[in-house]
């Protein structure tokens, strides 16, 4: 995938409570705006990379980019899974992040339990692959820290 790594960032807006936070893995929605800019070239899958939220610390995510059934299926959504525990939710504060690269295509499951694994293996995958050295210079990339000059400075 020629785009990638891909660097965005936006507002985070409400999902449709699909009881991913019940599940233990919540995962931060980015709104319409920020889904309808993704280069054509990023299909359909789970990927990892990079996160911020605000001007917080940078960690290591997940994001699912698949097909909105509350949509019928005609509109796409990013659902970022952040590999941190945070205190509090952030509906609101801007989240900035870099997909770095790929880790398979989306798929259903028969059973919640399958999901809950198949999602736990990508978060292995995802510290695996991230804690690899090349990986690290887009964790210290400027776009963070640039983000949390903007947001500091109100622009
Ligand atoms: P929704 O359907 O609104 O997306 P979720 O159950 O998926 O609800 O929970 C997502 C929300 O949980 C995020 O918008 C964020 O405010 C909060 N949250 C707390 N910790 C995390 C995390 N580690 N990764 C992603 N979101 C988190
Ligand atoms: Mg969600």
């Amino acid at each position: 995938m020629k785009s990638l790594p891909y660097f965005c960032r936006g507002e985070v807006v409400r999902g449709f409570g699909r009881g991913s936070k019940e599940l233990g893995i919540p995962t931060a929605n980015f709104p319409d705006s920020v889904v309808d800019n993704l280069p054509a070239d990023i299909c359909t899958g789970i990927y990892y990379g990079w996160a911020c939220v605000g001007t917080g610390d940078v960690h290591r995510m997940v994001m699912s980019i698949g097909w909105n059934p509350y949509y019928k299926n005609t509109k796409k959504s990013m659902e970022t899974h952040i590999i941190h525990t945070y205190k509090e939710d952030f509906y609101g504060e801007v989240l900035s992040v870099v997909v770095v690269g790929y880790v398979r295509p989306e798929k259903s499951f028969d059973s919640l339990d399958s999901l809950i694994a198949a999602i736990n293996n990508d978060i292995e995958e995802a510290k695996r692959r991230l804690d690899l050295p090349e990986h690290n210079k887009l964790r210290e990339d400027n776009f963070f820290r640039t983000s949390a000059n903007q947001i500091m400075n109100g622009h």
